[in-house]
């Protein structure tokens, strides 16, 4: 087909637009800020990935996992990759930002937030997308397709009663021995129930066959995977380019997209300021809830009107175990080894619980050496010994939300600033009482006891969405179709998270990339006139 067709971004719903657009024999341009890691971090990364893990010295390993957020007490520390954040996006002088509270996560990185992300998956269970006008059969038929080409660990176990595992290629990492020892203890002490509590082995996007990128377990998977284990979209961007299935422009800001007589114009600015005019048959913007919200709003001139961005996010609970947890740090994976999902009594949506015992991050925040033998250092290995952190996910129906508006242009200068206020908030008293009543009768009877005092607040950090969101019949141009369209144009389409009516706990980054395959699976390529 000799369509152009341009996707803009380079993350997660970016990597399932294109694919199905590959599917078709489509090949599209792809225009991204495309932001990388520092020259002399990926200098030195590349040489640790030429070494096997034993042959790293401790500095290296220190100098890998080094974050100075984690020595933070009054904050959850932020996720780093080699120690750099250059994925968060940050306010720019041509693309500024103001806001209060938090600052709304957004990434410029070619990859998207998936430069430094986690890569749990699970697919959505029904009653957490009922507000969606896509069938959660759908959904999950999107998720087994993207799934396909993608490394995969995942046991079939309990948690498939309520979660399918959506693939027959089943090839699960060796899970760490304080994983196991949970897991097993969990077994034998609470009984899994389909529809009120599964749990499993953690479903992780990372490679675990026995290719060259498979996992080397080295301990450091929450401060950046030098091996490329761990399923990065920018990864597959670079593949897809190499491979000359993709035309690949980096370096772009889009701003501006106009739709007239069957074509669209988009302009955007590269870094040295230079405005660029180009014209496609049809466009998929992938650029994050908020940068997509905020094409969307320029575009149409939407100065000043509020679009509310939604998030998902819940608690972070360090857990005290009354017997030492096995240990086989540093030569294991150190992502969150299980997941535990369950609902209840006013608990409507799954509530989503990442369990990770020792990681690096767990050491370095005691500031554990490897190598240390002294008394006071043995005596804090054996607290982390016992230490397991639970990253507790709610439902955005009871997670915090962004404001977001965009100030009208600047006298002399086509800049237009984001505006965003975080309204950080608890979730409503019967979840978090609920919630919190559960993890501690399960727990209690696996002799861990959830250190509720310690808990942190954490909505609103990583995962959002909403700010577009399908409607069976959406209203006016803050609002989309099933096929990501608001009412002003016919040919572009937003395909990420910005679409999503509501966000489950359960992750959304597989959700993300299914949800922009089916998009682009779903429209009628054969219509070419302006009613399609
Ligand atoms: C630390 C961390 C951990 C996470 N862990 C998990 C997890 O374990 N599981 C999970 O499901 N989710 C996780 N997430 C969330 C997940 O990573 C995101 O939801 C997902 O990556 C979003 O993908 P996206 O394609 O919608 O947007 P993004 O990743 O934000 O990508 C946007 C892309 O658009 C480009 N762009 C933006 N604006 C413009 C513009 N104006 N012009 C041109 N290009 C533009 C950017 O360069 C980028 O390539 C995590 C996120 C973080 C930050
Ligand atoms: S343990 Fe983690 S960081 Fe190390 S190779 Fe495996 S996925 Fe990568």
């Amino acid at each position: 087909m000799s369509l152009s067709v341009l996707v803009i971004g380079s993350g997660l719903s970016a990597v399932g637009a294109i694919k199905a657009l590959r599917a078709r024999g489509i090949r599209p341009t792809v225009i991204d800020r495309g932001e990388k890691l520092d020259s002399d971090r990926s200098d030195w990364v590349s040489a640790m990935a030429k070494k096997t893990p034993d042959q790293w010295d401790a500095a290296e390993r220190y100098k890998l996992s080094s974050n100075p957020t984690v020595t933070d007490s009054s904050a959850i520390p932020k996720k780093m990759l080699f120690g750099s954040d250059f994925f968060y996006g940050k306010s720019t002088h041509d693309a500024p930002v103001h806001c209060e509270g938090n600052f709304p996560p957004f990434s410029y990185a070619l990859g998207g937030l998936s430069a430094g992300w986690g890569a749990a998956v699970l697919p959505p269970q029904a009653c957490d997308v009922a507000d969606w006008p896509v069938s959660h059969d759908v959904l999950n038929e999107y998720c087994a397709k993207v799934l396909e080409e993608l490394p995969y660990s995942a046991r079939d176990d309990g948690l498939s009663l309520d979660f399918p595992i959506l693939s027959h290629r089943l090839n699960a990492l060796n899970p760490s021995q304080s994983d196991l020892s949970l897991l097993d203890a969990l077994k034998k002490s609470v009984a899994i129930k389909k529809g009120q509590l599964v749990f499993g082995q953690a479903r992780l996007l990372v490679a675990s066959e026995d290719d060259e990128h498979s996992c080397k377990y080295c301990g450091q998977c929450m401060s950046g995977c030098v091996y490329g284990s761990i399923y990065k979209a920018g990864n597959d961007i670079i593949k897809m380019s190499e491979r000359g299935e993709i035309d690949y422009v980096s370096g772009h800001i889009v701003e501006r997209i106009a739709e007239k007589n069957g074509q669209v114009k988009v302009t955007s600015r590269d870094h040295s300021g230079s405005v660029h005019h180009q014209k496609f048959d049809r466009v998929f913007i992938a650029s994050g809830a908020a940068n997509s919200a905020r094409i969307v709003l320029r575009s149409l001139d939407l100065y000043q009107r509020k679009v509310q961005m939604l998030s998902r996010g819940g608690f972070v609970i360090p857990m005290l175990s009354f017997k030492r947890l096995p240990s086989n740090w540093p030569n294991c994976n150190t992502q969150p080894g299980l997941f535990l999902e369950f609902r209840g009594k006013w608990l409507k949506h799954w509530v989503h619980v990442q369990i990770s015992p020792q990681n690096e991050l767990l050491l370095q925040k005691f500031s554990v050496k490897e190598t240390d033998n002294q008394f006071i250092a043995k005596l804090k290995r054996a607290l982390v010994a016992r230490t397991v952190l639970l990253l507790v996910n709610y439902h955005s129906d009871h997670s915090g939300s962004y404001e977001l508006w965009l100030a009208s242009p600047e006298k002399n200068n086509d800049a237009t600033s984001l505006h965003s206020i975080h309204k950080q908030s608890l979730p409503q008293w019967r979840i978090w009482f609920s919630s919190w009543f559960k993890l501690f009768s399960i727990f209690r009877r696996v002799g861990c006891i959830p250190l509720f005092p310690f808990a942190k607040l954490n909505s609103g950090a990583y995962h959002v969405g909403g700010t577009l969101p399908m409607k069976e019949q959406p209203k006016g141009n803050l609002e989309t179709d099933t096929l990501g369209r608001v009412a002003a144009w016919k040919r572009v389409h937003v395909v990420d998270t910005a679409t999503f009516p509501s966000l489950p706990g359960t992750t959304i980054g597989l959700l993300t990339m299914a949800n922009a395959y089916r998009i682009v699976d779903q429209i009628n390529w054969n219509l070419t006139s302006e009613n399609d």
